[in-house]
């Protein structure tokens, strides 16, 4: 590993037993059109094991009830189970104390919230909010939304041809307008990983606040909030093996404390007179209404799922089937990678010249291969590369060097039968 991320080139992972892994995996067990089915979009959603399914089932079978307001049982056991998920989520960043963790509907709701009670506050006209081109557009239009409430600029840095951010390039975007930077650690399009801490220590000798879009980062590799210092950091449940409906944000106990709160109503106050509200402590302050009790459950799961494997094992073995899926597919006449970054987790992204990448998504499905094509709502980076879309596999802990094998046949048939 890379303090960014794993490097490619790792080979085979000693002791990473993946058959046993996919016996953790129902869906996986599935013909689709006849064929098994060989998933390899992670990247959009991961499938779950029978830990979660079991973790959400059994709250809703024992302990179903509303947190914080019960002194009944049911009530006890479903807030500590709420709040013990929490703790989890605090362990798997290693933040510093767990009212630094709010849960949130996943990476989406997470920037919004921080772009809404954080930034939007601290804009005068003319000030810079700075991201990078490789942005998935949650990472784009918030800034947008509040950028233009307060007659301040949305600037990016561009992406070089390789699909990478110079760093000289964003140390020189840093300007004193620069009022806030929000970077992918890892791009959903092609992979990339951003080299945040060298980004983030340079926001911070600017005295600029970062928040680091961790959605296709978290389930690849470790992270550490307080070693990489970032203000904030979110990712998706759904996208690191849990429930949808449940995400994180993460955010330094310091700015939290400082912050507006999200949403009013219930549960996010200390006391309500019509005159006057008084918030709650953290992290309850930003937890307005009955939170996703079951999806906070299903997410400390998941994280006790991939803990029980280690991430770097996990990461070690991904980087091998990134490996050998650049090489596979890179063999290939007319295939063209898109995105060839020396650090790239997860994510592959090629076209094929002459074959529409909706057709190509199309006739894998019929081989049993999953992938997505489109822009992967990452329109800039599509522009970027003068291409309306991409084909995409990504990859997850459960997949093997012989799904990347019939990923490689798919695509050399698909090239056969469209010509
Ligand atoms: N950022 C990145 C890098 C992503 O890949 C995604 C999901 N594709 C998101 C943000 C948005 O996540 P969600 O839809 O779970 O809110």
């Amino acid at each position: 590993m890379t303090p960014s991320g794993p490097a490619l080139g790792a080979r085979t992972v000693p002791g990473y037993d993946v058959d046993a892994v996919r016996q953790d995996f129902p869906a996986l067990h599935q013909l689709v059109h006849g064929r098994p089915l060989v998933y390899l979009d992670n990247a959009a959603t991961t499938q779950k094991p029978r830990a979660v399914i079991d973790a959400i089932s059994h709250y809703y079978s024992t302990d179903n009830s509303n947190v914080h307001r019960g002194v009944h049982l049911l009530s006890v056991r479903a807030t500590d189970a709420y709040e013990g998920a929490r703790e989890s989520v605090r362990q798997f960043l290693h933040a510093e104390s767990e009212r630094e963790i709010l849960f949130v509907r996943g990476t989406t709701e997470a920037v919004n919230l921080v772009a809404r009670c954080f930034v939007r506050e601290r804009l005068q006209p003319g000030d810079e909010v700075l991201v990078t081109g490789l942005e998935h557009h949650s990472n784009i239009v918030p800034w947008q939304l509040v950028c233009e409430d307060a007659g301040a600029h949305l600037v990016h840095v561009p992406i070089t041809d390789r699909g990478d951010v110079d760093l000289d390039d964003f140390r020189a975007r840093l300007t004193p307008r620069t009022r806030f930077v929000a970077l992918a650690w890892v791009s959903n399009a092609l992979g990339t990983v951003n080299p945040v801490h060298e980004m983030i220590a340079a926001a911070h000798a600017a005295g600029i606040p970062v928040l680091l879009d961790a959605a296709q980062a978290v389930p690849h590799f470790a992270v550490d909030v307080q070693a990489i210092d970032c203000d904030f950091l979110a990712f998706s449940g759904h996208k690191l093996y849990g429930p949808t409906g449940i995400g994180v944000l993460y955010g330094k106990r310091a700015l939290l404390e400082a912050m507006p709160p999200w949403q009013g109503g219930g549960d996010m106050i200390r006391s309500v007179t019509f005159e006057k509200s008084e918030w709650n402590r953290l992290p309850w302050k930003f937890e307005a209404g009955t939170p996703d009790i079951a999806g906070a459950i299903g997410l400390a799961a998941a994280i006790r799922y991939v803990g029980a494997l280690g991430l770097d094992a996990i990461a070690a073995h991904e980087a091998a089937l990134l490996h050998h899926a650049a090489a596979t597919l890179g063999s290939i006449p007319r295939v063209r990678l898109i995105g060839t970054a020396a650090h790239r987790a997860g994510v592959v992204s090629f076209v094929i010249d002459g074959v529409h990448p909706h057709d190509i998504g199309t006739v894998l499905d019929r081989e049993g291969v999953a992938i997505r094509t489109g822009h992967h709502c990452a329109q800039p980076v599509m522009d970027r590369f003068g291409i309306p879309a991409t084909a995409r596999a990504s990859f997850g802990l459960y997949n093997t060097s012989a799904e990347i094998d019939a990923l490689g046949a798919a695509v050399r048939k698909t090239i056969e039968m469209m010509g």
